[in-house]
């Protein structure tokens, strides 16, 4: 009988805080090991001991993924297996986060540094060994740098999908859809429950809307995190011809740098570095408040509207009529951003105030939709068991039970803390 299991740490029936052990008798591998983060205090996956574990894997650099890795690197923390995009990008959100959060973090920048240490990197289509387990890795075109990974142990063999993407975005090639035969597939639900909006449309639309606003005189806010989203949004403003003048704040400089730096990651290098050369850099108070003043648009965190300059910006965009609000990320429950979209008011010097400028959301996702999880579940070979993790509990449970009962494939939305034997 086999002795491989998977052990849920946490993003199981929930988005954030990303953990997943999968281990035999004798050794033990990481998937992933991140914290929450629309939390004002960030919460980890279960403890795991540095110990108990031979090698970690990190599928990309968000911190619901990364950000409780380095508390494994007090002492000495297993090796972790990572690309080299998902190394700087991870260091930066990572900095990011104790500059916000580090009084409430039980680490330090140091700690960093040591899982730097650990790092091995690793390509799209490398293979290594390590204490009985054989690994690959695949792109799963997220964000820059991120990875699918297969192992391989006791002749049992598990896909770990990490947050993935098919379609081709401006920055990245789609993850294609895997046809080996797998045991057990562990696989991302984030938009189980629907599908998204045609790209190109909608990347047209964006455009549209944004030389409306600005061509009357007024400024386009659009909230977006610094890692990715903000990249994709510019690079798809440019290669649909909007000329007006676009702003980009927060650490979207030092990410862009990053991902310029590894153009065998992107899928089509020059168009993205031509987009990022034409915009203008805010880099203090001063080019924040000029940029306001002028007509065009700001790409700015926080996403979700809550941190980041976003207070700042909001004030001067929301409640004037010519200017524009523009939504392009995920909007978690309890952040400013979903209270904007369901009631049109927004936290203000501590009252709510309803918002003038225009109000719109562009589904720019870096998640595989509904079909696109059901198109890969049905592509792959054998008779996996897919355990549907990272996503709403109720979006989950109804995709794990549509699919089953009329698909007839075995889907399980796992709990934190479930134990399954593969
Ligand atoms: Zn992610």
């Amino acid at each position: 009988m086999s002795s491989v299991k998977i052990r849920f740490l946490g993003g199981a029936l929930e988005v954030g805080k990303e953990g997943v052990l999968v281990s035999n008798s004798s050794h033990t591998v990481l998937l992933d090991y991140g914290s929450t983060v629309s939390d004002d205090n960030p919460k980890f996956p279960e403890h795991v001991r540095p110990t108990e574990v031979d090698a970690a894997v990190l599928s990309h650099a968000h911190l619901d993924h990364s950000g409780a890795l380095p508390y494994l690197y007090i002492n000495n923390g297993p090796e972790v297996f990572l690309t080299e995009p998902t190394l700087e990008l991870g260091r930066l959100l990572l900095r990011d986060f104790l500059n916000i959060s580090g009084e409430r973090l039980p680490y330090e920048f140091v700690e960093v540094e040591k899982m730097s240490g650990r790092a091995t990197l690793v390509g799209y289509g490398d293979r290594v060994s390590r204490g009985g387990f054989e690994m690959s890795f695949l792109n799963a075109g997220h964000i820059p740098g991120s990875m699918m990974t297969s192992l391989s142990i006791d002749s049992k063999r598990i896909l770990f999908t990490g947050d993935f993407n098919m379609l081709d975005t401006r920055l990245l090639k789609g993850a294609e859809t895997v046809s080996e035969e797998y045991d057990a597939v562990i696989m991302e639900g984030t938009y189980s429950n629907k599908d998204h909006a045609d790209r190109h449309d909608m990347e047209m639309e964006l455009v549209a809307a944004c030389n409306q606003i600005v061509e009357e005189g007024g400024t386009v806010l659009i909230p977006a995190f610094s890692v990715g989203r903000s990249h994709e949004v510019v690079a798809s403003l440019r290669a649909n011809g909007f000329k007006h003048q676009i702003h980009l704040d927060g650490m979207a400089r030092e990410a862009a740098e990053i991902i310029l730096r590894h153009p065998t990651y992107l899928r089509d290098h020059s168009e993205v570095e031509r987009a990022l050369n034409s915009v203008d850099w805010i880099d203090g108070w001063g080019s924040r408040k000029k940029a306001v003043r002028t007509p065009g648009v700001v790409v700015s965190p926080a996403g979700m509207l809550r941190g980041g300059a976003a207070a700042f910006y909001m004030e001067r965009v929301a409640f004037e009529k010519k200017n524009g609000v523009f939504l392009v990320s995920y909007q978690a429950v309890n952040t400013p951003g979903r209270m904007l979209i369901e009631s049109g008011k927004l936290p203000f010097r501590g009252k709510l105030r309803s918002v003038e400028a225009k109000v719109q959301s562009f589904d720019f996702s870096s998640h595989a939709g509904k079909s696109h999880l059901v198109k890969f579940i049905q592509a792959l070979g054998g008779t996996p068991k897919v355990y549907l993790v990272h996503g709403e509990a109720e979006s989950l449970r109804s995709f794990a039970q549509e699919m089953t009962q009329k698909s007839g494939v075995p889907v399980h939305a796992p709990s934190i803390g479930e134990i399954v034997e593969v």
